[in-house]
């Protein structure tokens, strides 16, 4: 379960401008540490050589979809493709549900059907039978928002559960997984990490999540499930951390089960990950490392300056970048004791864990490497890779229509056009529309 599911699109042009001063030191920094080139032609090619998969296959890619679904999902994309539209449209849909007018079947056919799996655990089951006919796992994520309450908390630790009893014994669900702001609020988790003594009432909230998330590692422990545990802001990652490592020691001795995410774009996370192996390595059990770049860099940007304490995300993306391939490196020089996943929609990254598995004579199935996207988003990822024998899943958001606007606003603001250029995903869908086209008119002249 994904709880919150944050992944906060980027102003381009905000960052270029904040990354601008961006040299500062940051505790775990190496002082020396210069900011990398940016990615040229040449280092490209380097990562991307010997390519034995293609992302621009886009007959694999949209195997999955008749021509009606396609053509859906390239006006879908169209429209988001429409920067000034997008933020239009987000502005009515919050409008009219606030006056009750009855736009939720638009909603559903259009943004909630391309990007959520449905509305329960139970809506979602064509979804998880359509991936899974690709060999692509489903990890089911309740993508509510918003609520900080304990009737909230108590309804997300229930989902959870209920997610991992679900994924039992399914290959169909390789994963479930959680964020512990669905169980615990912000403000706690903020003041935990600043030091400051918790009050009486304080204390037993904590131990309350602390007694929640040991109930849903452990059951994920009886039933073989594994567990991905979300990352989140760094203000309140310290204790998020430790609890996690706290899980992985007590829960990962025989297998990974319980994995901590590192967000790459923070400049100390590749050290944080090489100390967690250690640890690991140590006290004799396995480290569970799910490896994104992260969700929120404007607003940690933007809070470091407000605060005053040095930025915690890297330079420039080109920092971030090197820092996640190498962590791969890192992961899987070491993948007796590390179990990862690559939960990134970057076509280089992905390239560049396939080249390393060659390298390291690993097979692409080996059960300590999984690639995971979005469902409804890079699709040419996942299927290709699902196609080529690794192993895959697609985060499948669900919860009521209302609930998880906040993560369709997203989607959609995230695939809006960038400088003039439309998105990613519209040229591949634009592409294969035309490929089945020109296919068609061949097989006619046959
Ligand atoms: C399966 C899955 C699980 C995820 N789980 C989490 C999670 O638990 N927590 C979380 O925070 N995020 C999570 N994410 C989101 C992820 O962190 C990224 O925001 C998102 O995937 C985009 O990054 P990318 O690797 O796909 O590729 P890209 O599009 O290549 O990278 C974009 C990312 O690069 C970084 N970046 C961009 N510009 C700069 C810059 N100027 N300087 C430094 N860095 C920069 C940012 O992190 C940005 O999101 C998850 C994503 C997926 C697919």
């Amino acid at each position: 379960m994904y709880f919150l599911c944050k992944y906060k699109p980027i102003d381009k042009n905000k960052v270029s401008l904040i990354g601008k001063s961006l040299n500062l030191p940051w505790p775990n920094q190496p002082s020396l540490r210069k900011v990398p080139e940016p990615i040229n032609n040449k280092t490209h090619n380097m990562m991307t050589e010997n390519l034995h998969i293609n992302f621009t296959d886009t007959r694999i890619a949209f195997a999955s979809k008749n021509s009606n679904s396609l053509r859906k999902a390239y006006f879908l994309f169209s429209l988001m493709n429409w920067n000034g539209l997008v933020k239009l449209g987000t502005f009515f849909i919050q409008l009219a549900l606030k006056l009750n007018l009855p736009v939720k079947p638009f909603i559903r056919r259009t943004l909630f059907s391309q990007f959520c799996g449905g509305e329960n655990i139970e809506d979602c089951n064509k979804t998880i039978r359509l991936l899974s006919e690709y060999n692509i796992g489903t990890i089911l994520d309740y993508a509510v928002e918003g609520a900080s309450n304990e009737k909230h908390f108590l309804k997300t630790f229930n989902e959870t559960l209920a997610n991992v009893q679900k994924s039992a014994g399914l290959k169909e669900i390789p994963f479930c997984v959680f964020k512990i702001t669905g169980l615990a609020s912000h403000a706690l988790l903020a003041k935990i990490q600043s030091k400051k003594p918790l009050s009486p009432k304080e204390e037993e909230q904590f131990e309350k999540l602390r007694v929640r998330v040991d109930t849903i590692c452990q059951t994920a422990f009886e039933h073989k499930v594994r567990l991905f545990i979300d990352a989140e802001e760094t203000w309140i990652q310290v204790p998020i951390d430790n609890l996690v490592r706290e899980m992985m020691e007590k829960y990962n001795k025989n297998s990974p089960i319980v994995y901590n995410t590192y967000q790459l774009y923070c400049v100390n996370k590749l050290l944080d990950l090489k100390n967690d192996y250690k640890l690991a390595k140590e006290r004799g059990y396995f480290l569970g490392a799910k490896l994104v770049r992260g969700a929120y860099m404007e607003k940690e940007r933007e809070r470091a300056e407000r605060l005053g304490y040095p930025d915690p995300i890297q330079p420039n993306k080109t920092a971030c970048d090197l820092d996640y391939n190498t962590a791969l490196e890192f992961c899987v020089k070491h993948i007796d004791t590390i179990a990862i996943c690559a939960g990134t929609h970057n076509e280089n990254s992905c390239y560049h864990l396939t080249a390393l598995l060659r390298k390291h004579d690993i097979p692409n199935g080996h059960s300590h490497i999984h690639f995971a996207q979005l469902y409804g988003m890079s699709d040419n990822i996942s299927f290709n890779l699902s196609k080529a024998g690794y192993n895959v899943a697609k985060y499948v958001p669900y919860g009521p229509i209302k609930a998880v606007l906040p993560y369709l606003f997203r989607r959609a603001e995230e695939n809006t056009s960038i400088a003039g250029q439309t998105s990613r995903e519209f040229n591949l869908i634009k592409s294969e529309l035309k490929r089945r086209k020109s296919e068609k008119a061949v097989k006619a002249h046959q």
